[in-house]
């Protein structure tokens, strides 16, 4: 058996009949708690009673309405003139870049280049559930399995022509960013060599504990090469003027993607994560542009509304949760409902909140911007994630964490069981941890997952439930 295949939730997990059955001879705990949950129920001091009654509950499916964001549409129109633009940038008169998500886009806005991002376009394949035959055009040729599904759907779209937007044109040149993972540059060099284009490769060293002025030093030095390297790819000077206006918009649509998100600390939320995943694309994909500015001003006066009004995102919000990592895009919906039939709402989350990049100087914007690329989420170490997380659980007011471990983002996903176990620690609040891919299906059992949400949602309820009456005079 290959080490993927050991992997394989299909292959070595156990089905829900199955758990039924070994639930009545008593062995439920063993099977469903080690292999499924991977956590002690009584870490969280639930007991046997806890566990006996969620077990044996009926499931009720409850409406819990979805209050649906009007800007959605502007969002939708918005994505879609991104898009035809990265299609047809000849007819625009545009230079394309493909970048990671993590690289520096403000100075391809400023030379007037246009970015394209593979790894948005993996989360949008995933969404429209093309990844999998795409995944597998690239096994084909004999990329592993293993690899990041972002990664392995890119190829098989390039090698095939298919997805959401059929054939992309060739892009101009790449910009690969080591600071998310290091996929990303033996997939970014296969581009440059079977398209053969040029690429340019930003180092950024991993920040282990404290940021050191040396490394600042090197990230910035890196971003000077990046600025000469456009001006010789574009054959014009670089605009400090331009540059600014670009860091300006984009300091300022990153402080408008922290408010809304920010704004999900009432209760109710009036915006969950779900719809968080959604609208991130243009902070990702149109930072830097008035366009991305405009659209969260609209998005975020609508969200202050539902506050001031005391709407949420769904009509009942009872458990308050926090997510980590990728979302599973092909899922989304089916989550999301999920979750809301048990009146859980995701109110925040570790992914969308690592584009509200810290302390950026518009003054300074080289220098600041470099810091900022250099110290993002997936480039620190363990001590900055779990502080993250504890005051991300603390601020939103959270009562537990669902945390997916991503089987194609080793990144995000390496470290997630001592994470877990120092935020429960800190914070006294559970976690549970599902497995599945961002958007390879075939790694994924959904009836599964429910069944774990429905008894980690139970627990938390009953546990809720004992302090209350354990506090109330008798
Ligand atoms: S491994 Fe993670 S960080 Fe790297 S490309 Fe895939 S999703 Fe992005």
């Amino acid at each position: 058996m290959s080490n993927f295949e050991a992997r394989n939730p299909k292959l070595e997990t156990i089905s829900n009949d199955q758990i039924s059955k070994r639930r009545d001879k008593g062995t439920f705990r063993k099977f469903g708690l080690r292999i499924c949950f991977e956590f002690r129920y009584s870490d969280f001091g639930f007991t046997d009673r806890h566990l006996g009654k969620a077990l044996t509950m009926e499931r009720e499916i409850q409406v819990n309405p979805y209050r649906k964001i009007k800007s959605t549409g502007a969002y939708r129109r918005l994505m879609m003139a991104y898009y035809f633009m990265a299609k047809h940038p000849a007819w625009f008169g545009k230079k394309v870049a493909w970048i990671t998500s993590g690289g520096p886009v403000e100075p391809l806005y400023a030379m007037g280049v246009l970015p394209f991002y593979p790894e948005n376009y993996g989360a949008m394949c995933g969404a429209s559930r093309m990844s999998v035959p795409l995944c597998e055009a690239a096994e084909q040729k004999g990329y592993s399995r293993d690899l990041c599904s972002y990664a392995l759907g890119d190829i098989g779209s390039s090698m095939t022509g298919k997805g959401p937007l059929g054939r992309l044109p060739k892009p101009d040149f790449l910009v690969c960013a080591n600071n998310i993972c290091g996929t990303v540059i033996k997939w970014y060099e296969v581009h440059a060599r079977t398209m053969n284009v040029p690429l340019f490769f930003i180092d950024t060293p991993f920040i282990h504990d404290e940021i050191h002025e040396h490394t600042m030093t090197y990230a910035e030095k890196q971003m000077e090469e990046y600025i000469a390297f456009l001006e010789k790819q574009l054959k014009h000077p670089f605009s400090e003027k331009r540059f600014q206006t670009v860091c300006f918009r984009s300091f300022e649509a990153i402080t408008l993607w922290k408010d809304i998100l920010q704004l999900s600390r009432s209760r109710p939320a009036p915006i969950a994560a779900f719809d968080a995943f959604i609208h991130m694309a243009p902070i990702v994909t149109l930072r830097g542009t008035r366009w991305a500015v405009r659209y969260y001003q609209r998005l975020k006066k609508e969200i202050e509304e539902r506050v001031r009004k005391g709407k949420g995102a769904f009509g009942r919000e009872e458990i308050r949760l926090l997510w980590d990592n990728i979302p599973i895009w092909y899922d989304i919906r089916n989550l999301s409902k999920n979750l809301s039939s048990y009146g859980a709402v995701l109110v925040a989350d570790m992914y969308t909140s690592a584009w509200a990049l810290d302390q950026v100087d518009v003054s300074q914007p080289l220098k600041s911007l470099s810091r900022a690329y250099a110290t993002i989420h997936l480039n620190q170490g363990m001590a900055y994630k779990t502080k993250k997380m504890v005051a991300m659980m603390e601020d939103y007011g959270a009562d537990g964490f669902i945390m997916h471990s991503n089987r194609s983002c080793k990144p995000y996903s390496l470290g997630q069981l001592d994470l877990k176990r120092e935020v429960t620690k800190a914070t006294g609040k559970p976690g549970l941890i599902i497995e599945a891919d961002h958007t390879d299906s075939r790694s994924y059992a959904p009836k599964q997952v429910e069944k774990q949400i429905q008894i980690f949602l139970e627990m938390i309820r009953e546990k809720r439930q004992e302090s209350t009456s354990s506090v109330s005079p008798s």
